[in-house]
């Protein structure tokens, strides 16, 4: 497994690997998550490049880029062990040249509600880096999860809009045995703050449930969100919606595909997380 950190020496490895090529974009911290991403590339590709890179533009100026967690050496054993056939690592100056001023920016559906409206210029960050990211590849297939379900749909949107030949794939949320969704943020959460945190899933599972029941009023159902959170203290609720899955629009005629998002702090710590309505994304 190569490890590289400049785009000229990744460009020249890039060249010399069987195809079809996956990439799996990640700000390392790796989880169970990261690594079904993996897994979903080496299993349909013959090679597969990981990034990690933690993108500063991504974050603002209240988010947490300085306490981060960086584990380059625990990462690249876990990519080495699933099979990584190159480990994309560059420094911000090389992916941010001197003078830079050229940004990818979403400037409506699906970046206009829930996180686009939380995290103002978040979206124009990961498109931009993204879309970098596939340029300085050029994978035949990349990998998302869809436990960031926005970012997904804006990730299909730029690629769609800039016409950029790639196949983008939406893997499953993995997560832990009472539900919580894996994050490289759930380090951040207290023993208690982490009991509490399974409240994202819980209101998740309520939404669905309810729908399964034949409920079919929005309003309902968000209602029922809502109610999860506030049964649980340490839970401060950003929002809980129901959306759709391309546009991100808010929902008027519920179906199977319709996603429920909960955001919620807990403590200092901001968490995110989705379901479709029907049990699984389309
Ligand atoms: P991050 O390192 O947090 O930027 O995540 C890199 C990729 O891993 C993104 O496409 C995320 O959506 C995906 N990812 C993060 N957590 C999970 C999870 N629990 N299950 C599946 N994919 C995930």
């Amino acid at each position: 497994m190569q490890v590289l950190h400049s785009v000229n020496e990744l460009r020249a490895a890039v060249a010399r690997l069987p195809r079809p090529l996956g990439l799996v974009p990640t700000m390392g911290a790796l989880h169970a998550g990261h690594m079904a991403l993996m897994t979903a590339s080496t299993a349909d590709n013959r090679s597969t490049v990981a990034s990690i890179y933690v993108n500063p533009s991504q974050f603002g100026p209240r988010e947490d880029l300085s306490r981060y967690p960086r584990t380059l050496e625990a990462d690249l054993a876990k990519l080495e062990a699933a099979a990584a056939d190159l480990v994309f690592a560059p420094e911000t100056p090389e992916m941010y040249p001197p003078g830079f001023v050229s940004w990818v920016s979403v400037e409506g559906p699906p970046a206009e509600r829930l996180e686009a409206e939380r995290r103002p210029g978040h979206f124009r960050g990961v498109a931009t880096i993204v879309a970098k990211l596939l340029l300085q590849v050029g994978p035949d297939v990349a990998y998302f999860g869809q436990k960031d379900a926005q970012q997904l749909a804006v990730v299909r949107r730029v690629v769609t809009d800039l016409n950029i030949p790639v196949r983008i794939v939406g893997v499953p949320t993995v997560r832990e045995p009472d539900g919580l969704a894996l994050s490289s943020r759930n380090v951040y959460l207290s023993p208690a703050e982490r009991r509490a945190a399974t409240v994202l899933s819980r209101a998740l599972r309520t939404a669905q449930a309810r729908y399964a029941a034949g409920e079919r009023d929005p309003e309902a159902i968000l209602q029922s969100m809502a109610a999860e959170f506030r049964a649980e203290p340490l839970a401060d609720l950003d929002y809980a919606d129901l959306a759709d899955p391309d546009t991100f629009q808010p929902a008027v005629q519920l179906d199977d595909r319709t996603l429920a998002l909960v955001a919620c702090r807990i403590g200092a710590t901001r968490l995110i997380d989705n379901t479709a309505l029907g049990g699984t994304h389309s």
